[in-house]
């Protein structure tokens, strides 16, 4: 069962107590800023109403403005956004972004939402959550089931709402409203990014190596194409139904993304060919590979899954995809872990100079945003690898430490106040 509220807490803990950080931190990031919950009717397309279940969690504010993706997923709920914000107040402060961690979503399956009715789901939620988000309070982005699209509705109407063109309101919007070329496929480069740093450091050219994916969606898709172009071999990738597996490298332009045509991967194509086999995620979990990458939903990777895992190399492209439970029994057996908080910040990094752009008026070409993504990740790459070494820890406990080091440092110059 995947729990992220326990999960981030737990990693603060180990992180606190390896790096001797003020433990005050600690207790403060246990528990989130605020949590919201709202009830949201929708009507449905045959004139019924449904009532579902809305949430915005900011989790710490220290360092700037709440930022945090809106997921449309039937498992979210107040304590998923809680451990989710966690995640992305240390991935901000990893990265030196001037943003604290926040998360929202609605307990709802998207594929049974019509265009309409997520729209106007989109716009009641925006409502409902409106004196909470705004560009210098809490900036949302896509997550699990929404995207660009959903990124304009709540432009639109969050702008309808103060009376003013507010861009900055929400980053990951489309090209047209002030959006970033290239921050959909973000997250993905940065886990692409760091597999290749982390094979570097290893010792291991990306040409020589075999890769997994599990999920195939904007994450999934975007690093297994990068990661093919860059001379790795690509080996399995997987949806929600199943994964397919070929030995001698699959052709991962051929195979849709999630974006392209929803749970498309096992019956492809692609995916016909005699030499391709047709596994469970679980086997693709377990397979023979150099690396894995988990880019799925969260806590697929416990102790048992953890226990067959094969790859020595594991890098997060999913939120959380890791138990306590698993990743001590991967420590245990001695894999390194690239966490998802340095993994797929890629997507939190273009965010931030999406953010900028609106406030500045100022479009940045492709060029730019690709070299400093790539200097951003590759910058805080280095400095958890250097904390792992100094206090010979893992590189989560590291990713956490530097990432806490300097939320105690804000927490402890604002002070306390009333
Ligand atoms: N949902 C993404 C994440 O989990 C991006 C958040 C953002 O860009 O604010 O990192």
């Amino acid at each position: 069962m995947s729990d992220p509220l326990a999960a981030v807490r737990t990693q603060i803990d180990r992180a606190v107590e390896t790096l001797d950080i003020d433990p005050t931190v600690r207790d403060r990031l246990h528990d989130p800023d605020r949590i919201v919950q709202v009830t949201l009717p929708l009507t449905r397309d045959d004139g019924t109403v449904d009532h579902l279940w809305g949430y915005r969690v900011r989790h710490d504010d220290a360092l700037g403005p709440g930022k945090g993706g809106l997921r449309f997923h039937p498992a979210v709920s107040a304590d998923e956004c809680a451990g989710l914000a966690g995640w992305m107040t240390l991935k901000c402060a990893l990265l030196d972004l001037p943003f604290g961690g926040a998360k929202g979503g609605v307990a709802v399956d998207p594929g049974d939402l019509s265009v309409g009715e997520r729209e106007r789901l989109v716009r009641r939620y925006t409502a409902a959550v409106a004196s909470v988000v705004g560009p210098d309070r809490d900036v949302p982005a896509p997550d699990l089931g929404t995207d660009a699209r959903e990124m304009a509705w709540v432009a639109d109407t969050y702008g309808e709402l103060v009376g003013r063109a507010s861009p900055g309101v929400v980053t990951g919007k489309p090209p047209a409203l002030g959006g970033v070329e290239g921050r959909a496929s973000a997250p993905g480069r940065s886990v692409a990014l760091v597999t290749r740093a982390a094979c570097r450091s290893l010792g291991r050219p990306l040409t020589t190596q075999t890769v997994a994916v599990q999920g195939y969606g904007s994450v999934g898709a975007n690093a297994a194409r990068l990661l093919s172009d860059w001379g790795a071999t690509v080996v399995a990738v997987s949806d929600a139904g199943g994964a397919i597996h070929d030995p001698t490298g699959l052709d991962t332009d051929e195979i849709p993304s999630y974006r392209e045509r929803p749970d498309a991967v096992t019956d492809c194509e692609a995916a016909e060919a005699d030499e391709v086999a047709h596994l469970s995620n679980a086997d693709l979990l377990g397979l023979d590979v150099d690396v894995l990458i988990p880019a799925a939903v969260g806590g697929v990777l416990d102790s048992e899954t953890a226990e067959a895992v094969r790859a020595d190399l594991l890098v997060e492209g999913a939120n959380g995809p890791t138990t306590p439970a698993g990743d001590e029994r991967l420590r245990e057996r001695g894999l390194r872990v690239v966490p998802d908080v340095l993994a797929n910040a890629g997507g939190v990094t273009v965010s931030y100079y999406e953010w900028l752009q609106g406030r500045n008026r100022r479009a940045w070409d492709r060029g730019r945003v690709l070299d400093r993504l790539d200097a951003d990740v590759t910058e805080a790459w280095e400095s958890v690898v250097e904390t792992a070494e100094t206090y010979d820890c893992s590189w989560r406990t590291a990713a956490t430490g530097v990432a806490l080091r300097r939320l105690a440092e804000a927490h402890q110059a604002r002070g306390r106040w009333p």
